[in-house]
């Protein structure tokens, strides 16, 4: 966010809680060890999709090597037997059917998802392209619709249970839909992965993510952007529903555009004091739903059949993506001279 404000003339300073960049995308040394929990699968690593170009300007895949996976996982079942999760989808098909040639519809179904959507890109920056180039990339959207929306209502634990093989679900389960892992995780996630990692766009990244957010910082610094850390913002500032600035160890600092990206509940219930929360949102983080998908667990659809299947456990029905809180969302103004 940043790096893409410099460049489009903006004057900005991130004030940063931690004394690293990265959040999330971090590693850290104990004894010798490297401890790496973030980055495994980049989407965009490799050149074949839209993403790539991103990482890019950000400068931060330029030198660096990935690992792009064949091979993605391994598990283990109760009863010894193994599945890998290839990332060809013949492979993987083949797979699927050794292991449980009873569930050979869905399977099937499920790998052809994976090659349909590995063949669509993502479209990044669509105010900035012309209008043929738009359609060219929401077009094959428009065919995978469909596909989309089955597969986007149905989270992975939902689709395990509809396996009859119980050694197949056990490992998929043990991917993602695990009761231990993300038992939301939509499949559309899980196969728009795969797709992903098909042509080799979803890769990890050698020397791991602190690396990999350390390449942006240094970015960051190279547009002119100013960072602060240890810096915890204590709250955004808010006069007439505008946010004009933010506290940070006691002191005022006022801005023109003022863009928290912070995690939502610090943001929503701690920065802005629970002011600008949708009934959505509270109902959401109240619930306890952590795994809120943009296209499956919308709070729009919480009236349509479909919903049924991808409930979460707390049984939920909101998120936190059909926000209409924006008291920093004022309209971007270039810079002053
Ligand atoms: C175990 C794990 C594995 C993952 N694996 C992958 C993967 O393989 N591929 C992938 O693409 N993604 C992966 N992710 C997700 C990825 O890490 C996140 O999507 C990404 O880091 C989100 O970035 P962010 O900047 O939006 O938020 P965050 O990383 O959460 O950053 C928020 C920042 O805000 C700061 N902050 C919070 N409150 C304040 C405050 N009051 N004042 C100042 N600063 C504040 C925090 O210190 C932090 O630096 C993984 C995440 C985890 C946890």
């Amino acid at each position: 966010m940043g790096c893409y404000l410099q460049m489009n003339g903006f004057d900005t300073e991130i004030f940063g809680m931690h004394s690293l960049p990265g959040g999330l995308c971090t590693a850290w040394k104990r004894q010798g060890y490297t401890f790496d929990g973030c980055i495994h699968w980049l989407m965009g690593s490799g050149p074949a999709t839209n993403l790539h170009r991103m990482w890019r300007e950000l400068h931060a895949v330029q030198g660096r090597r990935f690992v792009e996976w064949d091979e993605y996982l391994r598990a283990r079942t109760s009863g010894g037997q193994t599945l890998t999760i290839y990332t060809d989808p013949d492979r993987l098909e083949q797979e699927m059917l050794r292991l449980a040639p009873e569930d050979g519809k869905l399977i099937r179904r499920f790998c052809q998802a994976i090659r349909s959507l590995s063949a669509a890109d993502l479209p990044v920056a669509t105010e900035k392209m012309g209008l043929f180039e738009r359609l060219g990339y929401i077009l094959p959207w428009i065919r995978l619709a469909p596909l989309l929306k089955t597969w986007s209502c149905m989270n992975v634990q939902t689709f395990c249970s509809r396996l009859k093989s119980r050694a197949l679900a056990e490992a998929l389960g043990a991917l993602y839909g695990g009761e231990g892992s993300m038992p939301d995780f939509p499949v559309s996630g899980l196969i728009m992965m795969l797709g992903f990692m098909h042509k080799s766009c979803c890769g990890y990244p050698i020397g791991g993510s602190l690396e990999f957010a350390r390449a942006i910082e240094r970015r960051y610094r190279e547009l002119g952007g100013r960072l602060r850390y240890n810096a915890r913002v204590e709250r955004i500032l808010v006069e007439e529903d505008q946010a004009v600035g933010l506290v940070c160890a006691g002191q005022e600092h006022r801005a023109e555009e003022v863009i928290s990206c912070a995690d939502g509940h610090a943001t929503l219930f701690d920065m802005l004091g629970g002011r600008y929360l949708s009934p959505a949102q509270r109902t959401a983080y109240e619930a306890g739903t952590c795994m809120i998908s943009r296209w499956a667990r919308c709070s729009r659809w919480k009236n349509r059949s479909c919903w049924r299947t991808g409930r979460s456990r707390s049984g939920a029905w909101a998120c936190a993506c059909s926000a209409s809180t924006r008291p920093w969302r004022r309209k971007a103004r270039p810079r002053r001279s």
